[in-house]
């Protein structure tokens, strides 16, 4: 997996505003042959990124790219409180392994992870400024007990998030996913770590699709979605501060009033919510029509009986009747 390198991120930085660079002009800038250029864009591209060459024009990225920027996620976070790694293994990895130093609502950000994860060991696919991929360290006093639901009230935090940035008509599906018009636009991934009587250490991530290039499109197993799909994404950066701080905001309240707290929000952003569903367990399926949430965030299932089951935790999976 290539590096971005100091060198590498000078070049980038160069073509974030998706106008062609000649590959003389940039080996000018960056002193270095234009062989030694073309190198380097290959770098790049192996990062996920779309750079087009078109000869006698140069190098131009496919569209122009916000870099995330340090500096002004610590004049909006208070500095220290967010780590910009742009290329990382997985952030939510990093986090974990960082839990002794972390104060509750810190975040890590990464404009790229090369062994991103999604439940029980799946591939999440990360490409270089084509995602929202975040991180952010919690903490429950209660224990882990206490961090039941938690999953549901992130997903509720990022859509009312997404709201205040002008993207509407996000939806929801238990007990971890975002939706877009019926296709997968965000995972969120919540790992612990915790003794029994003890405080529970929570890493909550996520990865949001914006604009994928279409090498990596071809990478996803499932029907998927990206918010470019409800409009121009101008200010990545203005995304993480309110993903942030509408986090922040959330989780303190789930903390005093519990999951049943947002049972209402939940239902109404549900996109299964009144569908005929299928809920896997291992081996085990089992169909019904979805009824949303109980005050635990438990999955409610009608059987066709007419009795509603309810679901809590675990490896449980839920698809739509003809989904696979
Ligand atoms: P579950 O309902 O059990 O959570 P899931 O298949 O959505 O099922 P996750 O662990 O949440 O599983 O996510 C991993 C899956 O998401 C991958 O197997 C792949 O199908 C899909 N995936 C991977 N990368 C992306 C992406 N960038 N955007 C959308 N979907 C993705």
């Amino acid at each position: 997996m290539s590096e971005l390198t100091p060198l590498r991120g000078t070049l980038l930085r160069l073509l974030a505003d998706g106008q062609f660079h000649s590959g003389e002009q940039l080996g000018e800038r960056l002193l270095v042959s234009r062989a030694a250029v073309g190198k380097h864009v290959q770098a790049l591209k192996a990062l996920g990124l779309d750079v087009y060459s078109v000869s006698g024009k140069g190098y131009r990225l496919a569209v122009p790219l916000q870099l995330l920027d340090q500096a002004r996620l610590n004049e909006a976070l208070a500095p220290g409180r967010a780590e910009l790694v742009p290329v990382i293994g997985s952030t939510n990895q990093h986090w974990m392994e960082s839990l002794s130093r972390l104060e509750k609502g810190d975040i890590c950000v990464a404009e790229c992870q090369t062994a991103g994860r999604g439940r029980r060991g799946r591939q999440w696919i990360s490409p270089f400024g084509g995602q929202l991929i975040m991180s952010m360290y919690w903490r429950l006093e209660q224990g882990m007990a206490a961090a039941m639901g938690l999953s549901l009230v992130v997903g509720i935090a990022v859509v009312e998030a997404l709201e205040t940035q002008g993207f509407a008509g996000v939806q929801l599906k238990w007990p971890n996913d975002l939706y877009l018009n019926g296709r997968k636009l965000a995972g969120i991934l919540v790992e612990m770590s915790g003794t029994a009587g003890g405080p529970c250490q929570l890493v909550i991530g996520m990865g949001l699709n914006l604009l994928l290039p279409r090498t990596e499109q071809e990478r996803i197993t499932q029907p998927w979605a990206e918010l470019a799909e409800l409009g121009n994404i101008e200010d990545r950066n203005g995304l993480v501060i309110a993903l942030s701080r509408g986090l922040q905001r959330r989780l303190a309240l789930f903390e005093s009033e519990g999951i049943a707290a947002f049972r209402e929000q939940w239902n109404r952003l549900d996109y299964f919510n009144g569908k005929a569903v299928r809920v896997l367990m291992g081996e085990q399926e089992i169909q019904g029509i979805a009824r949303g949430i109980d005050d635990q965030g438990a999955l409610l299932l009608e059987l066709e009986s007419g009795e509603i089951k309810r679901y809590l935790g675990g490896e449980i999976s839920l698809r739509g009747e003809k989904q696979r």
